[in-house]
């Protein structure tokens, strides 16, 4: 093999030839390992196989259509876009596929949405109707942005200058504002000054996920720049969606390191999960509670910094300089979970799948928008799977996660709680949140 230049540029999806070539169709995408399953019920990882059966919805499938589609061999149509987006882009393909090979299928997943835009085709009708919105009130939704900041509280007084700047989102600012103003509770009975972006704008995560690149760029070079004006020193999401993209897919869509974004990019389970131990809050109130918890795919796999890599390919595919591959093993797992262990009361049961194997709510990446059947019938597996371990609650660290779920739990009328990681911290430490 003559040595070629490659990089991870996403906007370029020649670099990920190598990749969908050498799918080998082996399914590790699709399964979950038999070394962490007890049987079959739960074996699969691929929310889009599990749920449309046929082998294009696997990644081994996108890989070869995607082949095809760079190499001119096939045009599109309607259903090999809905291939391509009927697809939560939750990573645990990448996860399974680089257990034996380090093929960066995510990133080429990516790549191909960001080819369907540019090429015309892409992205799906929902999402154009919802980037408009994001574009003219600079929200998901399409709500008054002057009704921003109406979830803030009237007894919680944000600071005009503080190391923490706290980065509400879209979803916590207009849909689960209990979400915001429990983070907003924690903080202050923390001790925690922190502040507001004074014009908060969306991350922009749909855009970046359906390919809208040229957008979702515009989007982070005002974001960041507006935060770099405040001088914080850490900015804090309580979602997961919004944490992947300041930390993970802002660095990559403008060639840097997480590094060099000039803050750190903390979601709320590290935060607390560091005030616990440090002394600085007490989760004192008993919850007599047995739940389990769901790793959000933008706070567990998905979440390893960035750091942008270019060098050569050789023989046997072999790249020069050495790459470490992101494998998804050092994600967020463990801070939320201790701290859920630290309140008094609860019983923490794990789900068949979990960390890096967990099965994603459905809700993500213009998933939900565009395809709602899929994105419920997700949500129900894991619905499902919460209650075969006899939880009488399932609690995740992402407004969109709690959204799904709580919208296929009341459809299927049944009795399990579906929470947020921030309101169960803030019922342990009294309900108003007060300074202790
Ligand atoms: S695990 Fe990787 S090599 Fe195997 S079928 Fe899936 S994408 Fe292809
Ligand atoms: S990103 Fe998730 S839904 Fe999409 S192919 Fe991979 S495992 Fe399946």
């Amino acid at each position: 093999m003559p040595k070629s230049k490659v990089s991870l540029d996403v906007t370029q999806v020649e670099n990920f030839i190598f990749d969908m070539s050498r799918c080998i169709k082996c399914k590790g995408c699709t399964w979950v390992d038999h070394i962490y399953m007890p049987g079959v019920k739960y074996s699969t990882r691929c929310p889009s196989a599990t749920k449309y059966l046929f082998d294009s919805y696997g990644a081994y499938g996108k890989m070869r259509i995607g082949l095809a589609l760079v190499e001119g061999r096939l045009d599109y149509s309607d259903e090999l876009l809905k291939i391509l987006y009927a697809c939560t882009l939750c990573g645990a393909c990448d996860v399974g596929c680089k257990r034996n090979l380090d093929l960066e299928i995510e990133l080429t997943l990516e790549a191909l949405r960001i080819k369907a835009v540019k090429d015309g085709k892409g992205p799906m009708p929902e999402h154009k109707k919802i980037a408009q919105k994001i574009m003219k009130q600079h929200n998901f939704f399409g709500s008054p942005h002057e009704n921003r900041r109406k979830w803030l509280p009237k007894e919680i007084k944000p600071s005009p200058k503080a190391d923490v700047l706290y980065f509400v989102g879209c979803s916590a600012s207009y849909i689960h504002p209990e979400i915001a103003q429990a983070t907003a509770k924690i903080l202050d009975a923390s001790g925690t000054p922190f502040m507001l972006l004074p014009d908060e704008w969306c991350c922009g995560n749909m855009l970046y996920s359906v390919g809208m690149i040229d957008e979702a760029r515009k989007l982070a070079k005002r974001n960041i720049d507006a935060v770099r004006k405040t001088g914080a020193k850490t900015l804090l999401t309580s979602c997961a969606e919004g944490y992947r993209m300041w930390k993970v897919d802002y660095p990559k869509i403008l060639n840097m390191s997480t590094a060099d974004l000039g803050f750190k990019v903390v979601h709320l389970t590290e935060y607390v999960d560091e005030l616990i131990k440090k002394g600085a809050l007490k989760l004192a109130n008993k919850i007599n509670l047995r739940l389990t918890y769901h790793d959000p795919c933008s706070l567990s796999r998905l979440s390893e910094p960035w750091v942008p890599w270019k060098g050569e390919r050789g023989l046997w595919g072999v790249v020069n300089p050495p790459l470490e591959r992101r494998r998804g093993t050092n994600g967020i797992y463990q801070p939320p979970r201790d701290t859920l262990n630290s309140i008094p009361g609860v019983e923490l049961v794990e789900m068949p799948r979990m960390r890096e194997n967990a099965f994603c709510c459905g809700a993500g990446r213009g998933t939900k928008e565009a395809f709602p059947e899929f994105a419920s019938w997700a949500a129900e597996q894991r619905l499902v799977e919460a209650k075969e371990v006899s939880a009488e609650a399932i609690v995740s660290a992402c407004p969109w996660c709690k959204d799904n779920f709580a919208k296929a739990a009341s459809n299927n009328g049944g009795s399990l709680k579906v929470l947020d990681f921030s309101e169960l911290v803030l019922s342990s430490i009294g309900s108003t949140g007060k300074r202790r």
